[in-house]
Formats: structure tokens, C-alpha cells, sequence
């Protein structure tokens, strides 16, 4: 059995008195998709944050790659981990193809590879176009190719498809199964269960800060405890 992509064992973390996050055990496995649903403030971008080193844990063990991200080398290389973040702010006088050529020196891939992820997610006829005149969906998009550049072997997604339409959400998720069908280990957060149903391996539900339930979307449907606003229609 090889070791969790992922690793967080019994995670606390305070911001002075206000626990963000509490008593959170989860390991996400290479080649899998996981969606971590919450509401506002469940407690999910500070468990990404975590994950890409950015905060230290009040209590508890974060390992991602089998290091500790804070410290870690093998994290920030260029295929360690990719991410979206909830809101992301590009040079709206640039254009994608600038944006993208920006990115992958940023991260030592070539330009060519930027090119290709333009392609991939569709953005290759608007390449020369500014991003002040993007739409949201194709700003999204923008940021998920800057997030594939490198390859990562770990993707983390915060609220990637939020105030997308459904034509587009189909086609992040495509894209979000082909990366774990190649060996990625996705990790996405979204409020809305109903939405991401059915379009990762497994879902994992936050409520003020804990974990509240994890499992496949089929285990979840049997689950009574989770609170009635979470629960998923049947
Ligand atoms: P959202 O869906 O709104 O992004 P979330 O599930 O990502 O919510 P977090 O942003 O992780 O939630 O926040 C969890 C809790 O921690 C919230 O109560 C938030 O107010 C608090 N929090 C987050 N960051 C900080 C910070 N830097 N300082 C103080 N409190 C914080």
C-alpha cells in the first residue's frame, strides 16, 4: 500500500479563540477525487491552506507527498501541488496567452506547455484576447490551466465551478477525471452537494470546522446523522 497523497491527522487549528478547524483526520490517495463540501466558513479553504503550507496546524500532522508542506521542497516543485484559489486576480490588460506565459515561467515549465493547457480547457481561440474582457467562466478556466502547469501530483480547487453554468461545470469535471485518471490526486470544495453529486470518488462534508462525514456519495445517502441542511436528496 503506497502512502496517502494527502495525510492529515487530527487537525486543529485556531485563529486566537476562534477554531477554524477541529479533530480532522483525512488521507486522500493518488489517482482520486475527493470533494470537501461546506458552508460558509465550514472550515474548508483553511484545510487547503494547510495542505499547501501556507499556515502551520495548532495541533496535528499535516503530510502532503509524505512532507510537511510548510518545509517542503518536493511540495512547491512544479508538478508538487497545483492551485486554484476561490478568487483569483489577473492584469486585465494582459492577455491569456501573456497570463499563461507569466505562470509558466513562474514555475520553470516551458511556454509551449502553457500553450497546450490553453488548449485543454478550451481558452485557444481567446488566447489573444485581454483578460479584462473574459467572461467569469473563462477566467476560471484561465485559472485552472495556470493550475495544471508542472503536472502536480496534487490539485487543489477552491470553489472552482461557483457561479458557473452547467455546460462549463461538465467540463471542469471532465477535465478534473482525466487528471485523476492519470494519477493526480484532486481535492475540490464546493457549498453545494446536489452539484458536485456523482463527480468525485468520494465526498468528504465540513460542518463549523469538523468532519462530519466521508465516503462515497452512495455511503453518504445512508448516513442520518449529517445536519438536514446537508443532507442529499434521494
Ligand atoms: P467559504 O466557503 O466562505 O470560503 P470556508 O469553508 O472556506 O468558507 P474558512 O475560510 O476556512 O471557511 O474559514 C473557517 C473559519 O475560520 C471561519 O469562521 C473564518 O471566519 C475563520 N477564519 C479563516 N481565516 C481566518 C483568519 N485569517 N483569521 C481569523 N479567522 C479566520
Amino acid at each position: 500500500m503506497t502512502d496517502p497523497s494527502i495525510d492529515l491527522i487530527n487537525i486543529e487549528k485556531r485563529y486566537g479563540s476562534q477554531v477554524a478547524v477541529r479533530g480532522v483526520d483525512l488521507q486522500l490517495n493518488a489517482s482520486e477525487s475527493v470533494a470537501l463540501v461546506g458552508h460558509n466558513g465550514a472550515g474548508k479553504t483553511t484545510l487547503m491552506k494547510l495542505m499547501l503550507g501556507l499556515i502551520r496546524p495548532s495541533a496535528g500532522t499535516v503530510r502532503v507527498l509524505g512532507e510537511d508542506p510548510v518545509a517542503s521542497a518536493a511540495v512547491r516543485s512544479r508538478n508538487g501541488v497545483g492551485f486554484l484559489p476561490e478568487t483569483i486576480a489577473f492584469n486585465a490588460s494582459m492577455t491569456g496567452a501573456e497570463v499563461i506565459t507569466f505562470f509558466a515561467r513562474l514555475k520553470g515549465v516551458p511556454k509551449a506547455e502553457g500553450r497546450d493547457l490553453l488548449a485543454r480547457v478550451g481558452l485557444s481561440d481567446a488566447a489573444g484576447q485581454r483578460v479584462g474582457t473574459y467572461s467569469k467562466g473563462m477566467r476560471q478556466r484561465l485559472g485552472l490551466a495556470q493550475a495544471l502547469l508542472g503536472s502536480p501530483r496534487v490539485l487543489l480547487l477552491d470553489e472552482p465551478t461557483t457561479g458557473l453554468d452547467p455546460q462549463l461545470r461538465q467540463s471542469f469535471y471532465a477535465i478534473i477525471s482525466e487528471l485523476r485518471d492519470a494519477g493526480a490526486t484532486v481535492l475540490l470544495s464546493s457549498h453545494a452537494l446536489t452539484e458536485i453529486e456523482g463527480q468525485t470518488d468520494r465526498v468528504a462534508i465540513m460542518d463549523r470546522g469538523r468532519l462530519i462525514a466521508l465516503g462515497t456519495i452512495e455511503k453518504l445517502r445512508s448516513i442520518a446523522r449529517l445536519p438536514v441542511r446537508m443532507r442529499i436528496s434521494v
